[in-house]
């Protein structure tokens, strides 16, 4: 899966480049925006300009790349197992 910017196609590196409110730094597509020190799940991740990208902030799922795609394989996976499911009863 790709881990881009929404805004501007930045491709984050693997840097260190995020700092939660707790003042801990971290790579935070390491952990899906969770800060990895006090767990705070951060809902939106900024880009990084000093590193190549904007200074703009997008929804932390919307870097990832062709998650819908995934997410809806998952959804279509759980439903043929409830099928399964309702079959046996
Ligand atoms: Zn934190
Ligand atoms: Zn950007």
């Amino acid at each position: 899966m790709k881990i881009r910017c929404p805004k501007c196609s930045w491709e984050p590196d693997g840097g260190e480049y995020w700092q939660c409110h707790c003042g801990h730094i971290w790579n935070t597509f390491e952990s899906i925006g969770r800060c990895p020190s006090c767990h705070f799940q951060h809902e939106y991740t900024q880009c990084v300009p000093h590193a190549g990208g904007c200074d703009k902030s997008s929804p932390h799922l919307d870097w990832y790349e062709g998650l819908d795609k995934i997410i809806e394989e998952l959804v279509e996976e759980v439903l043929a197992e409830q099928d399964v499911y309702q079959l046996r009863k």
